[in-house]
């Protein structure tokens, strides 16, 4: 063998593919810009929407950037990337995720532009970080402060979350609600604290969503386990149990020889009277309400029903915790602890038939920290989308309280921001300004994407948002129905400063961690997991 033969070498597994330099990157920018024009579309009040059918055929129909985005199982990995910043949205907020997607695109389709003018992606992604400290800056200094009696702004902050969705016709309605249930639930010690885990959507279909209401306490669907419990309890006594109520199977197979018939009577008298004490302890302690995570005998239903005793078996853990929190009750694992202390008080336990469905409502809870929205709606896929629409104004309710802070909303913002920024960029020199103007540049996205899906000309609509806010008018945006500059504070249009913090935060890092890639490794699929040759002969296995 001649010396001079190179023999070539594997490093990595067969089938493994790989992309590097300028390729792999327009890949990866290519990807994450198709997400983001995927969904410019449904931004904003005017919006449309998208249908998606999965392969189960079932249908969503839907304007929110991050149920579509899940619902399209996107697999390249930059493009998942994107999704994820939606996820964080949804997950920091919940509302916003369009905008933070969009932005995320731009942010990436402006870089393109710095690359084909051969910017080195370093500096980009200096130029950005830059960018995101001073836009975080600037965002804090333009936002108004606000309190919890503030009703009117946050009556505007629901609004503007639900105009353009699908329940929009219930506005008032909703927004009413969305307000009551976070100042129920949300925690002011010694800082503001809001689980949304503590509001309970729960859905249901028959009537319409101007129906929908807010039940301080808990809506759970259940009902009582025996018919002649009381389907009305008043100012009840609330037992919560997670132990069955039930005679324990052994562990072991046990074999009891029974020699005649006294036994057998007497073995049956045995299962009773431990049933019976059982429900006696129970009602020993003032309970005439339990809710149970186990099962309920039989016999111990009868029982509990003749004291005039309500109890719902196989409650969900989520469930009893919701409970708990909204009539004080404990959640006890042995009867034996069960005493008043632990018991809970609420206004009333009532049984209630919605459509088909038999429900028990807790109500009337002194000072519930776990509320309920009963959403309504004539459709699955109205009650659906009010559900969608009612946790982006819950999350920028919450939002506004927890962090005080909000801002205007139609384009302003952004405006307003890529001027400072444009201000900021002066002070720099070089190549980073051209990475900094363009991040301002970036944000431009927001109005000119909001008038487009208006029906507005944009350019007209961009021109003219510029020269107000040159003029010094900080909250001027578009009002979309009138295609007209207004100042979007005074219109009502008011959203939470966390929403625009958190998008710009997330979509300036997904943007930097995708313009650093420069080689991309993808290994081989794993191998199909082998069906068993069973009846298909002469398949060689
Ligand atoms: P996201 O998923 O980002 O929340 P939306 O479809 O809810 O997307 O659109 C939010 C954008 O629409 C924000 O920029 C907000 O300021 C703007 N917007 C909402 N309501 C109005 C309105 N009545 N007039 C003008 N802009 C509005
Ligand atoms: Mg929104």
């Amino acid at each position: 063998m001649s010396k001079d033969t190179v023999q070539p070498i594997f490093i990595m597994p067969e089938g493994t593919q790989r992309t590097t330099g300028k390729t792999a990157q327009r890949n990866n920018i290519m990807a994450a810009k198709l997400v983001a024009e995927t969904i410019r579309t449904t931004l904003g009040p005017k919006g449309m929407d998208k249908m998606l059918v999965d392969s189960m055929n079932d249908i969503t129909v839907t304007n929110d950037g991050v149920t579509i985005l899940e619902e399209m199982q996107i697999e390249h990995p930059a493009a998942k990337m994107i999704v994820e910043v939606a996820k964080t949205q949804e997950e920091e907020i919940g509302d916003g995720t369009t905008t933070a997607v969009v932005i995320a695109g731009e942010l990436l389709r402006r870089a393109e532009e710095l690359l084909d003018m051969e910017v080195h992606p370093t500096v980009i992604v200096k130029g950005y970080r830059l960018d995101e400290t001073k836009a975080q800056e600037l965002l804090n200094s333009m936002a108004e402060s606000i309190t919890e009696d503030d009703e009117n702004v946050l009556k505007n902050i629901a609004a503007t979350a639900l105009t353009g969705k699908g329940a929009e016709s219930a506005k008032e309605k909703l927004a009413d609600i969305a307000i009551r249930a976070v100042k129920k639930v949300i925690e002011k010690k010694d800082s503001v604290k809001f689980n949304k885990d503590h509001i309970k959507l729960e859905k249901h279909i028959g009537g319409s969503v101007e129906d929908s209401e807010l039940i301080e306490g808990v809506v759970i669907e259940k009902e009582a386990v025996h018919s002649g419990m009381p389907k009305i309890v008043e100012n009840p006594k609330i037992a919560l149990i997670d132990t069955p109520i039930e005679i324990k199977d052994t562990e072991i197979d046990a074999k009891i020889e029974i020699r005649d018939p006294a036994q057998m009577q007497a073995f049956l008298q045995q299962e009773e009277n431990m049933l019976k004490s059982m429900v006696d302890k129970i009602a020993n302690s003032g309970a005439n309400v339990v809710f149970c995570q186990k099962g309920i005998d039989d016999l111990a239903q009868h029982f509990l029903s003749k004291k005039g005793i309500f109890a719902a078996r196989r409650v969900k853990k989520s469930d009893m915790e919701a409970i708990a929190r909204s009539t004080g009750a404990k959640i006890v694992s042995t009867l034996d602890e069960l005493s008043e202390n632990e018991l809970g008080s609420a206004g009333k336990v009532e049984e209630v038939k919605l459509g088909e469905d038999e429900m028990t409502f807790v109500t009337g809870c002194k000072n519930p920290k776990s509320v309920t929205i009963l959403i309504r709606g004539g459709t699955e896929h109205v009650v659906d989308e009010a559900k969608r629409a009612l946790t982006d104004a819950i999350g920028d309710v919450a939002a506004a309280l927890k962090y005080g802070k909000v801002v205007a909303g139609g384009g302003a913002p952004e405006i307003e921001l890529a001027k400072g920024l444009r201000k900021f960029a002066d002070s720099l020199s070089g190549r980073e300004q051209l990475a900094v103007s363009a991040f301002a540049n970036a944000l431009e996205v927001i109005p000119r994407t909001l008038s487009e899906n208006a029906g507005l000309d944009p350019i007209d609509m961009l021109t003219e948002i510029k020269a107000a806010h040159d003029k010094g008018e900080k909250w001027a945006g578009i009002d979309l129905f009138k295609g007209t500059i207004v100042d979007c504070w005074n219109a009502g249009v008011i959203e939470p400063l966390k929403i625009k913090t958190q998008a710009i935060s997330s979509a300036s890092e997904v943007a930097r961690m995708i313009l650093r890639i420069d080689d991309v490794i993808a290994g081989g699929k794993a191998p199909e997991p082998q069906m068993p040759p069973q009846g298909m002969p002469g398949m060689g296995y």
